[in-house]
């Protein structure tokens, strides 16, 4: 019913880069610098300085081209409704407020953040958005809560066709227990397969980069006053085939997943970071599954309340207000602290 052996590893990180150090001259000059999404692959790049053997290099090439095609092939077969195909990743941590004021760059300010789903058939994207004051830890159960919702409102068909999940290999979210019993359950409540296919590190570029980079494009030169700024430049980045399709998210939409797993481990291999490859052989997990667990699993809140921000935040947003709209105000003064 459940398959997701397909596994590497792969540390991402969220921060952009050089914000707080470009952005003051860059503002002031209407500047832009060229800020690639992704980090240059390591190994690729290592080898470039021959500190990587040709053994090792020859085998990542292998494994990026053998995603390549695994997710071409996954694409071909979604387009004849044999399945459904999409990719899903975090969009880079952004801030509020974003205003063109000196002072501005000094001040700490409240973490915005984007998960998004790509569909690779109909191009259809759902942008999942939520501040730091809703949801401040970036948990399996806080990405897993968006994944559920999106396969649950847009995957379940008549007909059960299959559904198969791409994304990079980044534990907290997409690589986990959690996630997988999560999908595990569905998958039984449903009866309808789940795929996870995790793409090679360092080449896990994917269509969801492309959302991400139609967002930024669409932030350039634009001021942000509160978090729900970012869900209406979302909607208005792409008209064509139509446009995106976002969620604002608050503490309530998030469900604890990390209670009672059915498989407490999902490592196929014998010993940590086990290759797996996409031509191996599907193989028993090694434990066995949780006897006692509900077929029907209702999950608790992950969250009681909205979230405080540290005393300091709070303080520099304040500082911050005289440069803002008086309609803002209210949602930063309100904040938990
Ligand atoms: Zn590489």
């Amino acid at each position: 019913m459940f398959k997701l052996y397909k596994t590497y590893c792969h540390d991402k990180n969220v921060e952009p880069l050089g914000r707080k150090v470009f952005n003051k001259t860059f503002y002031a000059h209407n500047l832009s610098i060229y800020q690639p999404k992704k980090d240059q692959c390591n190994i690729c790049f290592a080898y470039k300085y021959d500190n990587v053997s040709e053994d090792k290099y020859k085998s990542h090439l292998d494994r990026k081209e053998k995603a390549r095609k695994e997710k071409i092939k996954d694409k071909a077969a979604a387009e004849n409704n044999h399945c459904i195909v999409v990719t899903m990743d975090l969009q880079g941590v952004k801030l509020a407020p974003v205003i063109p004021a000196s002072k501005v760059y000094f001040k700490t300010k409240l973490s915005c953040h984007n998960f998004t789903v790509y569909n690779l058939k109909t191009r259809d994207v759902m942008c999942y958005w939520f501040s730091e004051d809703e949801n401040n830890s970036l948990v399996s159960s806080t990405f897993a809560s968006c994944i559920l919702d999106y396969l649950e409102r847009y995957c379940i068909t008549e007909s059960k066709i299959p559904i198969i999940l791409y994304s990079d290999g980044c534990n907290y979210q997409n690589r986990n227990a959690v996630l997988a019993n999560a999908l595990l359950n569905f998958s039984i409540e449903t009866e309808i397969e789940v795929f996870q296919k995790y793409l090679e590190p360092g080449h896990t570029q994917m269509e969801c980069d492309s959302v991400h980079s139609t967002i930024e494009r669409k932030l350039r030169n634009k001021e942000i006053h509160l978090p729900s700024d970012y869900s209406t430049i979302t909607r208005e980045a792409r008209t064509n085939p139509k446009p995106y399709e976002v969620k604002i998210l608050d503490h309530t939409f998030f469900k604890d997943f990390s209670q009672n797993l059915r498989y407490p481990s999902i490592r196929p291999g014998k010993k940590p970071h086990d290759p797996l490859d996409f031509d191996s052989d599907y193989c028993d997990l090694p434990s066995r599954p949780k006897v006692g667990i509900p077929v029907i699993m209702q999950y608790p809140p992950l969250l009681k309340s909205r979230c405080k921000i540290k005393e300091e935040k709070y303080k520099h947003l304040q500082e911050l207000l005289e440069d803002l709209p008086k309609d803002t105000h209210l949602f930063y003064n309100n904040l938990l602290h």
